[in-house]
């Protein structure tokens, strides 16, 4: 039987990131992917990294711009290609007519300036400069942040596990992860899978948005299922093929008005279109006319705000994506030691992308250490009811 360092359930971006930096550390690790790596919420996800959206958020604001800066550095080390990061750069635009989020803009801007975030206000002239794509309907501001960028997710954990077979660790996929196993002081010694145990000293449990699931089956206490503080938050997106010679958005943008819409350029070539008001209205076991509603409303609206989508290209010229966010009750990370377990860990996050490389940093120290790391004290399991 192989024996590990560290077992880590999961091949997600949030997982593998880990993984990555616990082999770093010189650990002997081992990640177990129930299907192949990165299809699962991190396949689907809009990928920008950034932190201009947590703005008065404290220690979470923080902790996403440690993501960005954590991306910074691994980006010095192996490039931006290989890693499949655009440092493209993101703009929230808001029509001036609109005071509510007009000043709601505002105040975002002023809130990282006060954090010492890199941003810019820009006004309508040069807005229109920077991205002359956009229909503006009126006279818009917008808001630069200009460190920030899109990844290409799938890309970059294909990337990391490279990296962890050429350090002597091991990517398995299609082998689901049934319990944790124990000896008969209830100590973890590894995992229960399909395809056999798995020793491991310690144990990281990254399982995305099934994690209330995993955690009842993993541990046989079957109310978990319904009571750990994660909830599942369906999102769509649609992706254009690749548009020839126009280019709709050069960067992230995020139209800070009703109804809304965030576009950026996709790696494919293309263009990668959501809107929380379209997650709104499709759920995780939808039926595909819904989808396509939604897909339909999404291209619709692509259309009013951006010049240059071609008049015959339909949704079912798109790929139609949707992701499952796992969200912490307040919307925070978990990262935390498994209560009453001296070496079963937990990590699980909204924001995921953005966070992988701080979270993956810092719970490596953290399993290597035993000592939780002062970055993660606010994102303790027992801030909330029932684990405090
Ligand atoms: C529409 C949408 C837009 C988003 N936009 C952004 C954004 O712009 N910026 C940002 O930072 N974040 C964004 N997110 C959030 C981000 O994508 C997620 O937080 C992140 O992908 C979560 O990664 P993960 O590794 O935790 O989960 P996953 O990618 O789901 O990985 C978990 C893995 O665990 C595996 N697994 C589950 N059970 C088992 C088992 N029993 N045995 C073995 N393996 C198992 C699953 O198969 C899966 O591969 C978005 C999400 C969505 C849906």
């Amino acid at each position: 039987m192989e024996s590990y360092d560290v077992a880590v359930i999961g091949g997600g971006i949030v997982g593998m990131t880990a993984a990555f930096f616990l082999s770093k550390t010189g650990k002997k690790v081992a990640v177990i992917e129930k299907n192949k790596i990165a299809t699962g919420t991190t396949a689907n996800s809009f990928a920008w990294i950034n932190a201009s959206s947590k703005a008065a958020k404290g220690e979470y604001m923080h902790l996403n711009a440690r993501g960005l800066s954590g991306y910074t550095k691994l980006a010095q080390t192996f490039g931006e290609h290989p890693l499949g990061l655009n440092p493209c750069g993101q703009i929230w635009i808001a029509p001036k007519n609109d005071a509510v989020r007009y000043d709601e803009l505002k105040k975002r801007f002023s809130l990282l300036q006060q954090e010492e975030y890199p941003v810019t206000w820009v006004k309508s002239k040069d807005l229109q400069i920077l991205e002359p794509s956009i229909n503006y309907m009126g006279e818009y501001e917008g808001l630069l942040s200009f460190s920030e960028m899109c990844l290409d997710a799938p890309r970059f954990v294909h990337f990391l596990s490279q990296q962890l077979e050429d350090a002597g660790s091991s990517v398995v996929e299609n082998n689901e992860v049934l319990s944790l196993a124990s000896d008969d002081s209830g100590n973890v010694t590894g995992l229960l899978t399909a395809n056999g145990e798995i020793k491991a000293t310690q144990v990281l449990l990254a399982g995305g948005p099934n994690t209330p699931e995993l955690l009842a089956s993993l541990t046989g206490f079957a109310g978990f299922a319904n009571r750990f503080p994660v909830r599942k938050s369906p999102g769509i997106l649609i992706t254009t093929p690749p548009l020839g010679t126009k280019r709709l958005t050069r960067r992230v943008i995020y139209w800070e008005q009703s109804p809304d819409l965030h576009a950026l350029p996709h790696f494919s070539g293309g263009w990668r279109i959501g809107s929380d008001d379209m997650d709104g209205v499709i759920a995780e076991e939808d039926t595909p006319t819904n989808r396509k509603f939604a897909a339909n409303c999404l291209l619709k609206r692509a259309r009013e705000f951006l010049v240059g989508i071609p008049d015959d290209l339909t949704v079912e010229d798109c790929k139609i994506t949707v992701g499952i966010r796992p969200v912490p009750d307040d919307g925070q990370s978990i990262a935390d030691i498994f209560p009453g377990t001296e070496n079963f860990f937990l990590l699980v996050t909204h924001s995921g992308v953005t966070l992988a490389p701080a979270l993956g940093e810092l719970m490596a120290e953290f399993i290597c250490t035993g000592e939780r790391p002062n970055e993660l004290e606010t994102f303790s399991l027992k801030r909330f009811p029932g684990f405090s």
